[in-house]
């Protein structure tokens, strides 16, 4: 399945990778990057690091972006991995089909909910 030019990046930037790690695995930060035990194999040293919009783990040499996280945490294909992250962000899937018709409008609602819930918090 192919989304419209634009579609991943926006929910990768309503997504990201840090909230979505963090759900998983205790990070904490170093530096610029976030270090956490990894979740893809058993280490006792923080092996698994977050940094900008991937991670990589430098004992099992795991990585990717957030979807290829998802993939991997939740055993999901690429698409259902794009579907849980839309979900995620309160809009549900219809938005996949919903996108492309209008993009402006799409955009303005991904994640409307989130992110009205965000300020109130
Ligand atoms: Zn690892």
């Amino acid at each position: 399945m192919l989304y419209p030019s634009g579609f991943i990046e926006e929910l990768k930037a309503r997504n990201p990778i840090e909230n979505v790690i963090s759900r998983y695995v205790e990070l904490k930060r170093a530096g610029s990057n976030m270090v956490g035990l990894c979740p893809f194999h058993s280490e006792r040293t923080p092996s698994f690091t977050v940094f900008q919009d991937d991670f990589h783990c430098f004992g099992c040499s795991a990585g990717g972006d957030v979807i290829t996280f998802v993939m991997r945490m939740e055993n999901l294909e690429y698409r259902d991995a794009v579907a849980y992250l839309a979900d995620r962000c309160g809009s549900g899937r219809e938005l996949i089909g919903y996108f492309p018709k209008s993009r402006t409008d799409a955009r303005a609602q991904l994640c409307h909910e989130q992110d009205s819930r965000k300020s109130i918090l």
